[in-house]
């Protein structure tokens, strides 16, 4: 094992392999607060990836319902109680130590590779999902309920909703791309490899012979097996897409289909270039502003210590305490922020969701103050600014104003269908 940084965990911890970073990393975003659970963004995926054969269980993409859903079904309720047993003094966080390079302080315990370095047979802690966990996506969790005994039927006087008696969220999920995958530290062919370009992490089907091993150290279980042609796959990022091959962009790097068709507009997508293996500084890259600067959104179970790519800002509605167990010791600050958002943070949220081209860059243009109010007890104005997102070359992809168009129907058009 050898000794590398995660600036998620604010230290060094151990993993497999020594550092090696891609010059920009795939990274992207995901609004809970904005998300209606449609499932369009699963569709689109399983539509372009998983349609065939020895695919069918295959969802690189699913939006899970918590606190009581899961795909595979107690994912992370499974990892998070072995990484408990292996850390008994609980999953403990230095927040006094935070820093603007260790923006969530500092961790204590044990990631899931320093947990199975001291057991001493694997390079990550996992476990194999049984075929009954892999069974469907939001089975039951958010659906009405039938009558008893009888699955996938209606009661026929009428049915109810589940009662969450207090709260409940969506949680979108696809493959983290993580800095240090648990995946290709577990590999035993290193047939799993993270591209020095984008950082997107893939697994070569060639050098793959189906031993699973990505499956059980995936502490997201996001490798998957396929039993008809007996290798593992995974999400592939939609390289094609990423690399500006789809004529749609005119050959610049393009949103991957998952974001590209979120209905609620919770998704945003960039690449974040790294610099002596840390995030470059660069506060004009909207995945850069919101993680960093803005600090809004945190990542999915940093203490696993893959420090996984893909960022959540939190909903606002949910116990604290369940939100610090699943995003860290950021959540207070990250809630706080978005919910009294800086005249930039409210301009950059504009961005999510709006153009099919990913934005390197953005430029903010001030506009008049259109509202001064009060939130959560504390004065709060309301700028009408525009955004500019610029494309890998630094051309405008895309222009919003804070305050969307409003379009008043003449009379004479009332009623007109
Ligand atoms: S498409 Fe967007 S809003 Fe719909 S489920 Fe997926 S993430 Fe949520
Ligand atoms: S989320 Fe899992 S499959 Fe994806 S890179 Fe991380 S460890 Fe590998």
């Amino acid at each position: 094992m050898a000794d590398v940084y995660n600036w998620q965990l604010g230290r060094e911890m151990q993993y497999r392999f020594r550092e090696a970073h891609p010059e920009r990393q795939f990274a992207a975003i995901f609004n809970i607060n904005r998300c209606i659970a449609c499932q369009t963004c699963t569709m689109s995926c399983k539509s372009t990836w998983t349609f065939s054969r020895g695919q069918e269980y295959m969802w690189w993409n699913n939006v899970e319902t918590k606190p009581y859903g899961g795909y595979p079904k107690y994912w992370d309720v499974k990892l998070l109680q072995l990484l408990a047993e292996a850390n008994p003094d609980g999953q403990v966080w230095d927040a006094a130590e935070k820093a603007d390079q260790q923006p969530y302080g500092v961790y204590q315990g044990k990631t899931i590779f320093e947990a199975a370095a001291e057991a001493g047979n694997e390079y990550a802690i996992g476990y194999l999902p049984s075929e009954e966990e892999w069974t469907g996506p939001n089975f039951y969790e958010d659906t009405a309920r039938g009558p008893e005994g009888r699955r996938n039927q209606y009661f026929e006087e009428g049915s109810e909703l589940p009662e969450h008696k207090t709260w409940f969220f969506y949680l979108q999920r696809i493959c983290n791309h993580c800095t240090y995958p648990g995946c290709l530290a577990a590999c035993p062919r290193n047939a799993i490899y993270k591209r020095p370009e984008d950082g997107i992490v893939l697994i070569d089907q060639e050098r793959c012979r189906g031993y699973r091993k990505c499956v059980e150290q995936c502490p997201y279980k996001k490798a998957m097996y396929r039993t008809n042609t007996r290798v593992s796959e995974k999400c592939v990022a939609c390289y094609p897409r990423v690399e500006g091959s789809d004529p749609l962009t005119e050959g610049v790097p393009m949103e991957t289909r998952c974001m590209a068709t979120c209905v609620g507009k919770i998704r945003l997508q960039s690449l974040v270039r790294i610099e002596d293996g840390q995030w470059a500084e660069d506060p004009q890259n909207p995945i850069y502003n919101l993680v960093r600067v803005e600090k809004v959104a945190l990542p999915l179970y940093p203490q696993f210590g893959t420090e996984p790519n893909i960022y959540y800002i939190p909903p606002r509605w949910v116990p604290r305490p369940y939100l610090r167990q699943m995003f860290g010791p950021g959540v207070d600050e990250a809630i706080e922020r978005y919910t009294h958002p800086s005249r930039e943070l409210l301009a950059v949220l504009q961005l999510f969701r709006a153009t099919q081209k990913i934005i390197f860059r953005y430029e903010i243009e001030e506009g008049e103050q259109v509202l001064d109010t009060e939130v959560n007890g504390r004065r709060w104005q309301m700028y009408n600014d525009t955004v500019i997102g610029f494309d890998r070359d630094g051309n405008e992809a895309v222009r919003l104003s804070v305050l969307e168009p409003f379009h008043v129907r003449p009379q004479q058009y009332l009623n007109s269908i």
